[in-house]
């Protein structure tokens, strides 16, 4: 592979009652969580998808199908650290990354440099290359609405 590769990751679950909210593997106390056939932590997903992106090995949907019981209910955290494990095989490894959190609610401020610990230790990264940060749509559309989350990730991945 050539020195830098880069790599765009987007995603969107639906919010729902009853579910636990998994965001960048922090579990964030909040009426509502994701929806998904995993804890569907959007933006972990999202990473994911940045850095199989950056790779040219497709998305998490191909690797990690809903149509496949061993990935009921997992952690996101494990695909992360799936998808660090297929990097390192072809010689790569998450260099920064940069992620967005779309949502009217909640603030994710205090929970942020959990999330970025987390990532970057499932990542064999440094915290700081890990930035998270978030943004409403000012109530408009289906995040406006608190009917969905999504997120965006861009990631550059460095030879190892
Ligand atoms: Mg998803």
């Amino acid at each position: 592979m050539t020195q830098f590769r880069i790599g765009l990751g987007y995603d969107v679950h639906r919010l729902v009652k009853g579910r636990p909210l998994f965001l960048g593997g922090v579990e964030i106390p909040y009426p509502k969580g994701l929806l998904g056939h995993s804890d569907a932590d959007v933006l972990l997903h999202a990473l994911c998808d940045a850095m199989l992106g950056a790779a040219g090995m497709g998305d998490i949907g191909r690797h990690f199908p809903d149509t496949d019981s061993r990935f009921k209910g997992v952690s996101s955290l494990t695909l992360l650290e799936n998808v660090t494990q297929m990097l390192e095989s072809e010689g790569v490894r998450l260099c920064n990354a940069d992620l967005t959190l779309v949502a009217e609610e909640p603030k994710i401020g205090p929970y942020v440099d959990g999330m970025r610990k987390r990532i970057a230790f499932f990542c064999k990264a440094s915290p700081d290359k890990i930035n998270i940060k978030a943004t409403t749509t000012e109530g408009l559309g289906i995040t406006g609405r608190g009917e969905a989350m999504a997120a965006y990730a861009i990631a550059m991945l460095c030879k190892i």
